[in-house]
């Protein structure tokens, strides 16, 4: 046993780690997920959309009746779970309750099922979702960060945790129409620091739905130099077509 696990073993007997579907203590010990509640997530299953991973009807289509009808500016993405209601709970647990540990359960699966397509993006570098300061302040931590570091660690791809910087508090979107919500992210994002000579990144972020977040910051990315952006999300709702 290496250094690393003997510590985490040695954490876990203090504080056992809590499982991100049940919410309760792990069981058994020594595991990320317990077995049953692992059944029940429903993980996306192919065929999926090229561009944000949702799962597709027929495989004779490429993307989802959403990518279709908007222009997305991301080359293509993959995505864990189905955003129902056991994906919205543990959402809920792992950004606002301080459930950080979940981060390592998501990547471990998104490595598991999507090895191949991750290597296939070929990416220099990752990129995690920003959140505003005063949000990180008053959550402690950005749980895109947490994802993006996980997968770096993953992938042995440098994580560029200040590549993009969100300016301004975005207002509550859900009101707001597609247009409305693009423009009203994009006055609130912009590049920050990012290494010269970088072709492809991988943007990571808990939760995709309109996918607007996604396409600003590709568009940011685009704008700063990087011609191809990939995307890995935890959970994708379902399409609205
Ligand atoms: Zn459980
Ligand atoms: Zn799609």
């Amino acid at each position: 046993m290496d250094m690393e696990n003997l510590w985490e073993n040695a954490i876990s007997l203090i504080y056992p780690r809590r499982c991100p579907i049940c919410h309760d203590i792990v069981q058994p010990r020594g595991k990320k997920i317990c077995p049953a509640c692992r059944r029940k997530v429903h993980f996306i299953e192919q065929p999926t959309c090229k561009k944000c991973g949702t799962e597709l009807e027929s495989s004779r289509e490429e993307l989802c009746p959403d990518c279709k009808k908007r222009h997305r500016s991301f080359d293509g993405g993959i995505s864990l779970m189905l955003y129902d209601k056991i994906a919205r709970e543990s959402m809920t647990w792992f950004k606002y309750h301080g459930r950080q540990e979940y981060a390592a359960w998501y990547i471990e699966e998104i490595l598991y099922y999507y090895r191949k397509e991750l290597l296939h993006f070929r990416a220099e570098a990752i990129i995690p979702v920003p959140v505003h300061k005063s949000r990180l302040r008053e959550r402690g931590y950005n749980q895109a960060e947490l994802l993006g570091r996980e997968l770096s660690r993953g992938l042995g791809i440098p994580l560029l945790p200040r590549a993009l910087l969100r300016t301004k508090k975005t207002v509550a979107q859900k009101e707001l129409t597609p247009a409305e919500r693009l423009r009203n992210m994009e006055s609130s994002m912009q590049a920050g620091t990012i290494p010269q000579g970088i072709q492809r990144v991988i943007l990571v972020d808990d939760i995709y739905t309109t996918g607007s977040t996604a396409e600003v910051c590709t568009r940011v990315l685009n704008a700063a130099g990087i011609p191809h952006v990939f995307l890995v999300t935890v959970c994708v709702g379902e399409t609205r077509a």
